[in-house]
């Protein structure tokens, strides 16, 4: 079910470049986060969806201990290596995410063999729709089953960040590889960051979900993210909590006075976004637009004002569209803020609503251009074999 007509350029395509048929197929998503910014690293809840935009990889399995891997998306570029040898990061730059997986694995003291494989995605990169963890999670669900080891996807999740923290030299929390392998079609994740247990939540059918990419240049910024940080570990430590999802409103009033104002600041966001994130549960429960929009605009303007991540391009996108959905929609920044995308929640009648207001009002008051991409939860990573013939 998965490849169908649709597929036969891509079948063509690793035929072509291999010289064989692909024997099977993993398949991958992006994700984008509903609610829950920057709790995942304070031990809180986040809740993410899986999109319909995949990242999926063609594979044959090899006889010896060579990974060789192409890209639609790279066209002429091919990687190489030797799994016989240490694994390093090699020229291209994609390539080393399929070689951060093989890495980890391999650390892990699975066994590997060789692999033909090729890439094709719809998840845009570098948008903060997380196609680094659709790939990660795709080539892991590659080895998983074909050396049927037994995984279960929140393992392949965690395999997947290791690979990112580890071989890629990104810090980034599990929230993006679980969502990618363990989405389930038409539903939310909540996620304990503390636990890692998971909650399908299902997603009212008359919602879509549009994303909206600022296409604002995102300057280097991972001075700010330590420093969000590091206020956040102390502002727990000033409560006596381990981390801030221990912590309260009623204690962080009463540790007020001890912490520095952005420490204060930062904590408060995290502390009142966990409970959107709750929130935001029922909300979806009783498909209540009026509260989801609330809570989604308190989560904007808690991250405007007191966790400090937006710039005038997102407030002014969430604005545009806020303001163009009225009481239809609801609307906030999502992902690593400092640029990046919003995400609204609306019903399927009224997307064009956002449509011309973004394409009215966005270039003219910040002269760039924003991508949208509407759709609805989709499913975590699925590997099929195909048919022999
Ligand atoms: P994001 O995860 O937000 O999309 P990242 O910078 O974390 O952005 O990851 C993007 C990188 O992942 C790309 O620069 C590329 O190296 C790799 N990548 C993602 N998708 C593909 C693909 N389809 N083919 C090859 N490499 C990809
Ligand atoms: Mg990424």
């Amino acid at each position: 079910m998965t490849i169908d007509k649709q597929h036969e350029h891509f079948l063509q395509a690793f035929t072509s470049i291999y010289e064989a048929k692909a024997q099977a197929i993993s398949i991958a998503p992006g994700r984008v986060n509903l609610v829950g910014e920057f709790t995942d690293y304070n031990f809180g809840f986040v809740l993410p969806c899986a999109l319909q935009y995949n990242t999926r990889i063609l594979f044959k399995q090899r006889d010896d201990k060579l990974i060789r891997v192409s890209s639609m998306q790279y066209p002429g570029e091919i990687d190489e290596f030797d799994l016989g040898e240490k694994i390093v990061p090699g020229d291209l730059h994609w390539g080393n995410y399929i070689r951060a997986v093989a890495f980890v694995f391999t650390r892990e003291g699975h066994s590997l063999s060789g692999f033909d494989m090729l890439i094709d995605s719809d998840v845009p990169q570098g948008s903060g729709l997380s196609s680094s963890a659709a790939l990660e999670v795709a080539v892991g669900g590659i080895f998983n089953h074909t050396f049927e080891l037994g995984l279960g996807s929140d393992k392949i999740a965690l395999l997947g960040q290791a690979a990112e923290n580890d071989f890629i030299d990104c810090q980034c929390g599990v929230m993006d590889q679980m969502i990618s392998a363990c989405g389930v079609e038409g539903h939310a994740m909540l996620l304990d960051c503390e636990s890692l247990e998971t909650k399908a939540v299902p997603i009212p059918d008359d919602l879509v979900i549009v994303i909206v990419n600022s296409n604002y240049p995102r300057k280097l910024v991972d001075s700010e993210y330590n420093q969000r940080r590091i206020d956040c570990e102390k502002a727990a430590e000033k409560m006596q909590v381990a981390s801030l999802r221990a912590a309260n409103m009623a204690m962080l009033q009463s540790a007020k006075a001890q912490m520095s104002e952005n420490e204060f600041k930062r904590a408060h966001h995290v502390i009142s976004e966990n409970q959107r994130v709750l929130d935001t549960v029922g909300a979806l429960a009783e498909n209540n637009m009026q509260k989801l929009r609330n809570l989604m605009t308190a989560s904007h303007q808690s991250l405007r004002d007191d966790f400090e991540v937006t710039v005038p391009a997102t407030d002014g996108l969430v604005e545009i569209c806020s303001q163009a959905l009225g009481e239809k929609g609801a609307v906030r920044m999502t992902g690593g803020g400092f640029g990046g995308a919003i995400v609204c929640v609306c019903r399927k009648a009224d997307i064009p609503l956002i449509e011309n207001a973004v394409a009215e009002h966005y270039y003219s008051r910040f002269n760039l251009k924003a991508d949208i991409y509407v759709c609805k939860a989709g499913n975590g990573l699925i590997v099929e074999n195909l048919a022999a013939d």
